[in-house]
């Protein structure tokens, strides 16, 4: 049995079925709401009930409603299943602003080394919390000593319960070369989040996406979000590296593009004098999509990466045309403390 939900504001609706929760039927449908632990804790799912009724597993109030709160008809959606048709007052997330930051502790589940440079990390937050997080986001790893080293998040939205990050080995790194010498499965980390404004954008427009080495991260979050909400834009992934097994998660972008046949793969190398079967693009990647697209005026551009990448794009991509406004970027910055 079915019911469906309207969130009144916003003249938006969604069905939500008997076994799920209200919250889960509003993120299944791409209805981003607000929430936090998704544990009935933390009250940030808290919404009004304007007309319908609802109920809580063994008919228990959630920890973060109040009997008070509860008798003037305020619901926490992570917690709440449907018994009619409703009619909700939600607030909804619609920019980065809309998140509150937070700071959790998390476990490293997963510690793989995905070549010589370039590990993939994979941190699990405690059962009772979430990371509520737009694709392209990051978030900060916090140091002793108060310092931090920023991480794009490289999972989609939709998969909160785990973080992924794709982190670079950089010499003399104070960051990378623990997490590449030192770093171990089960060992605790504090992170801060959910940070940044490299959000995928509403338009009609195609796009290009440009990724520097582990500026792929994002990359891969934005690709796998549009992909569940099905937004079939024409998408043209250029991926900038200095050697093929610079290319991380080739065989998973390839995939994207067999797959969908809105996307498109150009994978681009820049060290082509230590190439031996390359038949693809070679230099800097920016030039590669310059010399692709004569007039860029129509796209929406999302370029990450290292900093001399990004400035690349930003300097040049105007004069082929380029609306500024339709540029959105990244730059891995190195921090300064
Ligand atoms: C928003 C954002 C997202 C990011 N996402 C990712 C990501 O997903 N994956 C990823 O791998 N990195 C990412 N970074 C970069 C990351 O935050 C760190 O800067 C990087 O990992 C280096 O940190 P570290 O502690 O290892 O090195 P540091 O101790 O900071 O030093 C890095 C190395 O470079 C040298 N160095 C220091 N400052 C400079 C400088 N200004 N110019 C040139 N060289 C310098 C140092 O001597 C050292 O050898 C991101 C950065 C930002 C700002």
């Amino acid at each position: 049995m079915s019911f469906k939900v309207q969130l009144t504001k916003q003249d938006i609706n969604f069905i939500v079925e008997k076994d799920e929760t209200i919250l889960e039927a509003a993120l299944r449908q791409e209805c981003s709401l607000p929430y936090g632990c998704r544990n009935g804790a933390c009250g940030s799912c808290k919404a009004e009930i304007l007309n319908g009724s609802i109920e809580y597993p063994n008919s228990e109030l959630p920890e973060g409603l109040s009997e008070k709160e509860h008798k003037q008809g305020y619901v926490l959606l992570c917690k709440a299943n449907a018994l009619s048709d409703l009619d909700i007052k939600a607030r909804m997330v619609e920019t980065s602003a809309d998140i509150k930051l937070k700071q959790f502790p998390c476990r490293v589940t997963t510690c793989e080394k995905l070549n010589d440079d370039v590990i993939r990390l994979v941190l699990e937050l405690p059962k009772t919390e979430r990371l509520q997080f737009l694709a392209g986001q990051y978030i900060d790893i916090l140091m002793k000593d108060g310092k931090r080293r920023s991480f794009s998040l490289a999972n989609p939205p939709h998969e909160d319960q785990k973080l992924e990050l794709h982190i670079r080995y950089y010499e003399g790194g104070l960051f990378s070369e623990y997490a590449f010498k030192d770093l171990k499965d089960k060992a605790l980390l504090r992170i801060e989040g959910p940070l940044g404004q490299f959000t995928l954008q509403e338009s009609d427009r195609p796009i290009i996406m440009i990724a520097g080495g582990t500026g792929f991260a994002p990359v891969k979050s934005l690709v796998e979000h549009a992909l569940e909400k099905n937004d079939t834009r024409p998408l043209h992934i250029y991926w900038g590296a200095r050697t093929k097994t610079d290319l991380y998660f080739d065989s998973i972008v390839k995939q994207w593009s067999i797959e969908h046949p809105h996307i498109s793969y150009i994978p681009v190398l820049s060290e082509a004098d230590k190439l031996n079967n390359w038949n693809g693009k070679t230099g800097f990647v920016h030039e590669a999509v310059l010399e692709d697209h004569s007039d860029l005026s129509g796209f929406d551009i999302y370029a990450c990466g290292p900093p001399p990448m990004v400035n690349a794009v930003v300097e040049s991509f105007p004069k082929q045309g380029l609306n500024k406004d339709r540029l959105f970027s990244d730059s891995f910055e190195f921090a300064t403390n």
